[in-house]
């Protein structure tokens, strides 16, 4: 508990804004006494407040309330001060708000806090160190509570060298202002950060100061003394301590400063624990304790009620130890001070192991150790978080120089480009002339392409259609059917063929024979519907493909073939007239009733053959296969080796269809 004291002791002290930027001596005077007063005696503070406010103007109305929530920091009304403080923005709030913040824990945001202050106000404090003609140009008390809350928040971070310069830019203030009471204070506080400096000459020195002048004030010698105690204590020289703690605790009284002197009595019960005396330990912490309450004084009320818990496990009054450690349980832990709270836990557990009370001495040192492992997370998260930042801070550098030279590339990229364009425009006048001449080109070859593909076409067709019928010819059916890959003929086929044609030719003529072909087809082609397909199959044979034709329908159309040929003659160029007739072998595929398949060459082959069926019952007339019992291919294969034979057998059913009877 060795920092308390220092932290005790650095909060009493006097920080005074006005507006006014000259300081107004009596009123500041007048303040520090009010402050002062309410240290120790609050309701005394308050009713003097409440006489100032009556015979002060309220045009200075906003100076008594910031007295006002000082005084309620001073006695740990902290809320009321806040409230005060919360949105006004001036810096008499700002040092409010620091306090409170600081009170409560909260050193980052005391700190900010105090930083803003003193930066608002400093400049105006630039006399420093010397007063001019007896007055400050600036509010010199609230820029040195500033600067004290920030070397308080320094020296609890262990930032010494701040915390002195802090500490000693505080005292040449108070030295400037000419108020040795608060100087001695300073000067106390500085002895302490030499001392944690290791700077034992230096801190000598001010503690010989400092009580020189504080030598009028009981009361601030009462304070520079416990610093002296407390130095003692950290040389270890207990003698030293426990004398000056008395002398101060004389001092405190005959001031009556009954807060100083609680303080005091909380600090004697530390000395008492740890010079082995428990009984006056309690004694003393309990002394103490009611008096912190009343003023509100977390840090040290938590610590007396400690070294009272500590004293009460060393005299084995264990009920009264729980009572006391519930108690500390419900008292804030100062955010920055895991520190302490460890002290506290060691100290504790050492006191029940001493007593042999192992169970509660195991439970805390775990507690402690879960601290020290949680220090040392929020250490390493710390390390992480600056490593982190560096790491940013690098990666940043890296993607500006990225950038820089990202530009440098674009720039040189830009210039490449210039010259790059104007070659391009002289390409490209070049490649323009290129161009031209390649689309003439290539529209001629087009040209010559598209001549040769009509071309093309037309020997296809030409190659592809009979030059006597101008139907298509064999030529062109094989291809149509070459087309349609291994597809099974499907639909009527018939083929055709005209009757005794060799005797036309024998007795009329060759001419005459080709005008009878000619008359013969085109009366089969007017015949037959869109889609259906003649062909020339060869001579004075023709091919009818009827693709969408069922079995009934193909006899309908054999009789009307047979019928559109040998109803009329055909009249000849000699004059003569002359009866033709044909014979019509016809299928329709796939065959039913199996509905079996046949490759279209096979089919044809199967109309062939109820051709010369209807060749040999006396043509002019139509013979059709509409029914062949078979199950397999094989069937039909022997069918085919045997046409007449199926069909006595009855292997397969055969239509006739007998064409027109000749009138004359
Ligand atoms: P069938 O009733 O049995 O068919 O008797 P057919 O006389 O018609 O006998 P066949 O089919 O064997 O005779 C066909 C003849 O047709 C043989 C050939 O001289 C003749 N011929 C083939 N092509 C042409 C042609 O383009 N023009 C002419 N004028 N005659 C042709
Ligand atoms: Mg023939
Ligand atoms: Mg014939």
């Amino acid at each position: 508990m060795k920092r308390l004291l220092a932290g005790l002791s650095l909060s009493l002290s006097l920080g005074l804004g006005v507006q006014a930027q000259v300081l107004d001596l009596a009123k500041d005077q007048r303040a520090v006494q009010l402050l002062l007063l309410g240290y120790d005696h609050p309701a005394k503070a308050d009713a003097e407040l409440r006489a100032m406010r009556a015979e002060t103007a309220p045009a200075q109305g906003d100076w008594l309330d910031y007295l006002e929530a000082r005084l309620r920091v001073q006695t740990g009304d902290l809320e009321a001060a806040a409230q005060w403080a919360r949105g006004l923005n001036t810096p008499m709030a700002s040092l409010v708000l620091a306090l409170v913040h600081e009170r409560q824990g909260r050193d980052s945001e005391a700190l900010r806090l105090a930083e803003a202050v003193q930066h608002d106000l400093a400049a105006n404090c630039k006399a420093w160190p010397g007063p001019r003609e007896g007055k400050l140009d600036c509010d010199f008390r609230l820029v040195r509570e500033a600067l004290r809350l920030q070397a308080r928040v320094q020296l609890r971070r262990s930032q010494m060298g701040s915390a002195r310069t802090l500490m000693e830019q505080a005292l040449s203030l108070a030295r400037a202002g000419q108020d040795n009471e608060i100087a001695a204070h300073d000067l106390a506080d500085l002895a302490d950060i030499h001392d944690l400096l290791d700077q034992q000459e230096l801190s000598r020195q001010a503690l010989a100061n400092a009580l020189k002048l504080a030598a009028d004030s009981p009361r601030m010698l009462a304070r520079i003394k416990s610093y002296e105690a407390m130095l003692a204590t950290r040389r270890g020289d207990r003698d030293a301590q426990l004398a000056a703690y008395t002398e101060a605790l004389t001092l405190a009284r005959s001031a009556d400063s009954p807060r100083l002197e609680a303080l005091l009595l909380g600090n004697l019960a530390d000395y008492y624990l740890h010079t082995h005396k428990p009984e006056q330990a309690k004694q003393h912490a309990e002394a103490a304790l009611p008096v912190l309450q009343r003023f509100g004084e977390p840090r040290a009320l938590r610590n007396a009620r400690h070294n009272l818990a500590v004293a009460l496990v060393l005299l084995r009054q264990f009920d009264g130890a729980r009572q006391q450690l519930a108690l500390i349980d419900k008292l804030p832990v100062g955010g920055d001070d895991s520190a302490s709270r460890g002290e506290e836990l060691r100290e504790l557990g050492a006191a029940w192991a001493k007593v042999g009370q192992a169970k509660e001495a195991l439970a805390l040192y775990h507690a402690e150790r879960r601290l020290t492992l949680e220090d040392q997370q929020r250490a390493r998260e710390a390390v992480m978080a600056d490593l982190r930042a560096k790491y940013d801070a690098d990666a940043q550098k890296a993607n500006l120089e990225l950038r820089r030279r990202e530009h440098e590339l674009n720039q040189q990229t830009l210039s490449n480009q210039e010259a790059v364009r104007k070659v391009t425009l002289i390409g490209a006048v070049l490649l323009g002339l290129c161009a031209v001449i390649a689309v003439l080109a290539l529209a001629r070859m087009r040209q010559a392409h598209r001549r040769l593909r009509a071309n093309q076409a037309l020997l296809q067709v030409l190659s592809e259609r009979d030059p006597l019928t101008q139907l298509a010819n064999r030529r062109h059916f094989q291809s149509a059917m070459a087309a349609r890959g291994d597809e099974p003929l499907a639909g009527g086929l018939l083929m055709i063929d005209i009757d005794h044609f060799k005797r036309i030719n024998d007795s009329h003529g060759h001419g005459a024979g080709d005008l009878v072909i000619q008359a013969v087809a085109k009366r089969l082609q007017a015949t037959l519907r869109e889609g259906d397909l003649l062909v020339r199959w060869g001579g004075e044979e023709f091919l009818i493909l009827a693709p969408s034709l069922r079995t009934s329908h193909v006899q309908v159309l054999v009789d009307r073939l047979l019928l559109a040929v040998g109803e009329k003659p055909v009249a000849l160029e000699s004059g003569e007239s002359l009866r033709v007739t044909i014979s019509i072998g016809f299928g329709c595929f796939p065959l039913p009733p199996s509905g079996l398949t046949l490759p279209w060459e096979r089919a044809i082959n199967w109309a062939d053959l109820a051709l010369y069926a209807a060749k040999h019952r006396g043509r002019n007339r139509g013979v059709g296969i509409v029914e062949a019992q078979a199950e397999d291919d094989e069937s039909l294969v022997r069918i085919e080796s045997d046409f007449e034979g199926a069909a006595a057998a009855a292997r397969i059913k055969l239509a006739q269809v007998i064409g027109p009877i000749a009138l004359s």
